[in-house]
């Protein structure tokens, strides 16, 4: 019998398939795994943060609801100690959870004197550095913000210290900077560039760039995904990255080689390896789903 996902043989087990595990929401962003086996996510224009735990989910209810209202909360993501990040739309701002979830404070809300857009996807580090962009679909689209005017120049990826607080550009060449991945040994960071969300000839690029210390070189194009945007990806531990797009999950080598796609059925809004099961967890406009694996994330 032919592997379910050509080309993707060593990484996706061959009698795997893909599972779904909740309906319901309006447009699923953000999920990340808690050490309790639930995954959270995002359902933006719903307003609120969704929560699915293995146990708890039933057919009838296969979710409960951690937040709301959330503010319009859409990427997450964990550090090493199990704390949560969020990125708040509706606050303008970078929020972290020191209770799995249960309630969350501010981190992060300027960059200068000036307010940030509304921040869209974030990662951790290994040495504690909030990595997040900052696009501004949270002030341009009614349903998935409170509106507001753009302050900063441009929209950027920002690093946020651990030890200071002090938020720094890091990436100003892109022109809605969205998903955000470290290779495994944090030596080059991918970000999404989705311009094409609201220009039919923008971008719907991955792009890469070196990193030493905290210090970003210049870009290249990495991969350019079809169909859709590249909105959330993940990196796994033997440096693939997955991103999602229009046309589900699309896996792409450490060289930017598309080796093969796992087929969703709707539009997948971002993705999440979890640190304790092989899985991917992938949140897809109205659902959840997820898929077994043979590796793990580089990251969370
Ligand atoms: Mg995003």
């Amino acid at each position: 019998m032919s592997h379910p996902f050509p080309g993707l043989e060593h990484l996706i087990p061959a009698d795997a398939t893909l599972q779904k595990l909740a309906g319901g929401a309006t447009w699923g962003e953000g999920p990340v795994c808690l050490e309790d086996g639930a995954v959270l996510w995002s359902d933006i224009p719903g307003n609120r943060v969704l929560r699915w735990h293995p146990q708890d989910s039933t057919p009838d209810a296969p979710f409960s609801v951690a937040v709301q209202p959330s503010h319009f909360h859409n990427g997450h993501t964990r550090d090493d100690a199990g704390r949560l990040y969020a990125c708040s739309h509706g606050e303008r701002a970078v929020l972290r959870s020191d209770d799995a979830g249960h309630s969350w404070h501010s981190i992060a809300t300027h960059h200068g004197d000036k307010r940030l857009n509304s921040p869209n996807d974030i990662i951790v580090a290994r040495d504690g550095g909030v990595w997040f962009s900052d696009p501004p679909y949270g002030l341009i689209q009614p349903h998935e913000g409170y509106g507001g005017e753009q302050e900063q120049e441009g929209c950027w990826v920002y690093r946020l210290d651990p030890d200071t607080g002090a938020v720094e550009a890091k990436v100003c060449d892109l022109l809605r900077p969205n998903g955000l991945a470290f290779s495994p040994d944090e030596t080059t960071l991918y970000v999404t560039d989705t311009s094409k969300s609201h220009d039919p000839a923008g971008h719907h690029h991955i792009h890469a760039y070196p990193v030493s210390g905290n210090d970003v070189g210049e870009g290249r194009v990495f991969a350019v995904v079809d169909p859709g945007l590249p909105d959330g990806i993940r990196i796994d531990a033997h440096g693939h990255l997955w991103s999602s797009s229009g046309g589900g999950v699309q896996v792409f080598a450490p060289d930017g080689t598309r080796l093969g796609v796992v087929d969703v059925p709707e539009v997948i809004g971002n993705l999440t390896f979890s640190h304790l099961e092989p899985y991917l967890y992938i949140a897809a406009s109205s659902s959840l789903y997820r898929l077994p694996v043979s590796v793990r994330g580089a990251r969370f």
